[in-house]
């Protein structure tokens, strides 16, 4: 049976039901709030408690203590009034905040008076030689798979990259029983002496003790390469090996998996389609939405929390959810404002949980090789548009990426530039000698998501839409 929202109009709504979107739905319908909440997936807890309600690995150290926190949240969620409907996929926002959501092939439209959007990141694209056969994929697809389904690798497997998520996921693994041959680490060496001057934070911050047990864990286990420089996926038609240099000498291995990771980003899609303003961080390297400190953006009524607001982990993301509900609480029932957490307090919240951040980012830095690929590497999978096919269209006057979908139809595929478009951006800057900000982005409007054509069509329509379609 498809749930339908229950209104047509809301005080809140929340997009994403992950950390952040969790904690901003509840904080808005517990202090009074007419509050509904929005996610794709079949049940709440987002990328990092995917599967929180139903995942059949039980044991928790497997999945390690930082998951079940998410239990506590979705519990408060569920004790909360917000109305929740999962499997509702936003495929559009306007300025006028009003919601198109997709939910079992049928579209509904809401209207809200304040939307936080916790869409949360998704990993960045890792565009190296052969990163599109069968049998190569990204850590976190394969940790989705583990959470939902306990399923874990067991042929030879090979992750390579770097990043929190690497080490977390290759621990899940092993705890799991699951089979890994060999980590190639792509942390470049030069990065530890950038990272340094950021040390004493990382070792202060809850981050550091468990890094290291956790890699300790693996490196007991599995053998660890570092200083990877390059890296290629080979096999006709299916992964069959895997090259790679590390310290001047290049080796090939046989391979059945091959799981990539370089770090997440923030998932930008519905925010720059509704006319968020974005800006490139250059030590994130990504673009990230121009937010005030309670997470407002420059579209009045829309706020971000989450990863969708900058790469700060879930512990940041639970506390920039309250922060944007309880600036909409301030701005929609002062009154109520006053029995929740006061600003100040969770502001401090926050810098807590964002402590060791840049030692993360700087020490996490991928390495321009593996951001910016070269000559028949594919940077586009859905148009398969390679390096070279881009280079080409600079040199005969593509001047960024949207003159670029003009020449080459890049990010006019199904995924909408997920997997290109960081790589498009850093390619064109590097080809034209300019910095990702002025080379700029895609310019994204809804869907923002799939939809059929027949559901597109069933959408109700005013006298008005006909008139300005036949007119026009
Ligand atoms: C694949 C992956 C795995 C990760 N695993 C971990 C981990 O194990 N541990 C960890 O500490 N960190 C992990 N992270 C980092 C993670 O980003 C943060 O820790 C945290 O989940 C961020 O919380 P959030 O609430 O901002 O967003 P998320 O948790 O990412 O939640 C966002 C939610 O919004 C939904 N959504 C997005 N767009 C739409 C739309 N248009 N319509 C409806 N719903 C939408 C998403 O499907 C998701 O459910 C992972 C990141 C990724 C990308």
């Amino acid at each position: 049976m498809t749930v339908a929202p229950k209104r047509e109009d809301y005080d809140v709504v929340v997009i994403g039901a992950g950390p952040a979107g969790l904690a901003a739905a509840s904080t808005s319908a517990d202090a009074g709030l007419s509050t509904l909440l929005l996610d794709e997936n079949v049940g709440p807890g987002g990328q990092v408690f995917r599967a929180i309600s139903s995942t059949p690995v039980t044991d928790r150290n497997q999945l390690g203590a930082d998951y079940w926190v998410g239990a506590d949240l979705v519990q408060s969620l569920r004790a909360s009034n917000a109305e929740v409907i999962q499997r509702a996929t936003v495929w559009s926002l306007d300025r006028n905040l009003e919601i198109a959501v997709s939910i079992g092939g049928a579209s509904a439209f809401v209207k809200a008076k304040r939307v936080i959007l916790a869409t949360g990141a998704l990993e960045r694209p890792f565009p190296i030689p052969g990163w599109t056969l069968p049998g190569v994929m990204t850590a976190g697809a394969a940790q989705t798979m583990l959470k939902s389904s306990a399923l874990v690798p067991d042929g030879r497997t090979v992750i390579a990259g770097q990043g929190p998520l690497l080490w977390l996921l290759a621990a899940q693994i092993l705890r799991l029983g699951g089979r890994i041959d060999r980590i190639l680490d792509t942390t470049e060496r030069g990065n530890y002496f950038a990272a340094l001057p950021h040390a004493f934070a990382f070792l202060t911050s809850p981050y550091f003790t468990k890094g290291l047990s956790m890699m300790r864990e693996v490196k007991a286990k599995v053998q660890v390469v570092s200083g990877v420089t390059e890296l290629a996926a080979s096999g006709d038609g299916q992964l069959a090996s895997v090259s790679y240099v590390a310290g001047g000498k290049r080796e090939t291995i046989p391979a059945d998996l091959l799981l990539l990771h370089q770090g997440v980003v923030p998932n930008v899609n519905l925010a720059m389609a509704a006319g968020v303003e974005h800006r490139w961080d250059d030590l994130q390297l990504c673009w990230s939405p121009v937010l005030d400190a309670s997470g407002m953006s420059s579209v009045t009524g829309i706020a971000i929390a989450g990863d969708g607001a900058g790469i700060g982990g879930a512990n940041a993301a639970v506390v920039r959810g309250r922060i944007a509900a309880r600036a909409a609480v301030e701005a929609l029932a002062p009154a109520a404002a006053a029995k929740l957490a006061p600003m100040a307090a969770l502001r401090t919240e926050l810098a807590k949980a964002e402590r060791g951040r840049v030692f993360l980012d700087t020490l996490f830095r991928p390495s321009p090789q593996f951001r910016i690929p070269s000559g028949d590497t594919i940077v586009c999978r859905c148009e398969e548009v390679t390096a070279k096919d881009v280079l080409e269209s600079v040199a005969i006057g593509a001047t960024g990426p949207n003159q670029l979908k003009a020449y080459r139809r890049t990010g006019m595929g199904p995924c909408q530039g997920r997997l290109c478009g960081l790589t498009v951006t850093e390619l064109m800057a590097q080809a034209r000698g300019k910095t990702p900000q002025e080379i700029g982005y895609y310019r994204l409007r809804a869907p923002v998501k799939p939809i059929t054509l027949a559901e597109l069509a069933a959408v109700p329509k005013t006298e008005d839409d006909v008139k300005a379609v036949v007119r026009g």
